[in-house]
């Protein structure tokens, strides 16, 4: 008999089917279905079961797989096809909230270790995409943050000063600076050293493969739809009534994890993007940096393979799909004109555009780990802007968790925090 007995993932799993994107995310349409992997049709006993096979469930299933553990990966969709295919993967370790202001709402130790943690989790990425077969492209790309306006100068310059004195590689720059390396015009610029950008969905499709090829089970079109704990484990119940018994759970089910958390922890918006058509020009602008500005919401935009720029924000503060479908077209113009108001000698034309969700928290921090009355549960949630380093920073946790050892930073992302 199950020790309890638990409702809440019941009513989650079937009211909140997310529409978490639309249109043509560019990695999805560039890469098509990469793998497909079956419906789990029968009963089946695993050491840990992952619910979600995005980036998050990928990097988590991944490293519990490495440390001896049975691993079965389910996902109610397609691999990869959630919010990780929409992603515009830009590897940050500056979060959506500034380290001085974060400072202010959590701490000095938590803002500068979750900074810190978030560039580590760059280099670590970059090692995970050299070493997964095959290997996925990956480029460190300095990340220049811009103000918008004069009036934002001193806040910037004020965090160009709090990471500088807490040791991060940035350059403050002037206005003849920006123009000199970028050929647009701001007030003033940090430029970061530490950025990157790679293709999250390839690297998720290949972690999953990895995983797969040491004996692991993936597989596609299997919802959990309840999970029923008892004293060593749980039973986790799909949508076709099959039956997984396991010790460990780890919901990575991205934004549509939130129905299943008895408080609020984070609101969800749209956000939109664009690639351009290739264009045939060799230099763009220093170092093919990743570019954003200090305006909330904020415009920002890369270089993608083939010569193409990639462009997104003009965000919205809802979660509607229908209108935020309804506004796909009417967005890409907007960033299309906000693109060429800068620099207006490089012809971008919409090739690709696209809508999503995204969740935002109150101190853009992500939620790992622990809910009390969840036992054997842990969860990767990379709610906020830098949802692909926080994967990483979760899957660290989560592993750390699993085999009993003490984690002194998952405090910093716990859900009583
Ligand atoms: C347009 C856009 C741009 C973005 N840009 C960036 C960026 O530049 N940099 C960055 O770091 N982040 C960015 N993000 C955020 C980033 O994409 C996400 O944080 C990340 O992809 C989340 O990955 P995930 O694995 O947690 O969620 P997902 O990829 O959504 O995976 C969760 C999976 O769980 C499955 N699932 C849900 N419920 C169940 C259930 N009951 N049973 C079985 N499976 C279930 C879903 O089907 C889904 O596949 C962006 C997001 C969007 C939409």
């Amino acid at each position: 008999m199950p020790a309890f007995f638990m409702h809440g993932w019941h009513s989650f799993a079937y009211l909140l089917i997310m529409n978490l994107h639309s249109h043509d995310p560019y990695w999805l349409m560039k890469s098509g279905m990469v793998t497909t992997y079956p419906s789990l049709q029968q009963d089946l006993k695993t050491d840990v079961v992952v619910i979600g096979a995005g980036i998050s469930g990928a990097l988590t299933a991944d490293a519990l797989s490495r440390m001896g553990l049975g691993v079965t990966v389910v996902d109610r969709r397609h691999a990869g096809i959630g919010s990780t295919a929409a992603s515009t993967a830009f590897l940050q370790y500056e979060i959506d909230t500034p380290l001085h202001r974060l400072s202010a709402m959590v701490g000095e130790h938590h803002a500068l270790r979750s900074y810190e943690l978030c560039r580590e989790a760059i280099y670590k990425l970059q090692d995970i995409c050299r070493h997964v077969q095959p290997a996925v492209d990956f480029h460190i790309r300095p990340s220049l943050q811009y103000a918008s306006y004069k009036s934002h100068v001193p806040k910037l310059y004020k965090e160009y000063r709090t990471r500088k004195q807490y040791g991060f590689k940035v350059r403050w720059l002037e206005p003849e600076d920006i123009d000199r390396l970028y050929g647009f015009t701001a007030p003033g610029a940090i430029l970061s050293s530490d950025g990157a950008e790679a293709d999250a969905y390839l690297l998720t499709h290949h972690l999953l493969a990895g995983c797969n090829r040491r004996g692991h089970g993936i597989y596609n079109n299997t919802e959990i739809t309840d999970i029923r704990y008892h004293k060593r484990g749980a039973t986790l119940i799909t949508n076709n009534n099959i039956k997984i018994e396991t010790r460990i759970v780890v919901i990575a089910c991205g934004y549509e994890s939130l129905r299943n958390i008895p408080h609020k922890i984070a609101e969800v918006h749209s956000t939109y993007a664009l690639v351009s058509e290739p264009i045939a020009q060799l230099n763009f602008w220093h170092r093919n940096s990743l570019i954003w500005e200090t305006a909330n919401p904020y415009l920002y935009f890369r270089i993608t393979d083939k010569n193409r720029i990639l462009i997104g924000g003009k965000d919205d503060p809802f979660y509607t799909p229908g209108l935020r479908d309804s506004r796909i077209k009417q967005k890409a113009k907007l960033l299309q004109e906000a693109f060429n108001k800068k620099l207006p000698d490089i012809p971008v034309r919409p090739d690709f555009s696209w809508a999503g969700a995204f969740a935002v928290t109150k101190d853009g921090l992500p939620y790992i780990g622990r809910l009390p009355g969840m036992p054997h549960t842990y969860f990767a949630l990379g709610f906020g802007g830098n949802g692909i380093t926080f994967s990483v920073i979760a899957s660290q946790i989560i592993a750390d968790l699993v085999r009993g050892k003490k984690n002194a930073d998952a405090k910093i992302f716990g859900f009583n925090r």
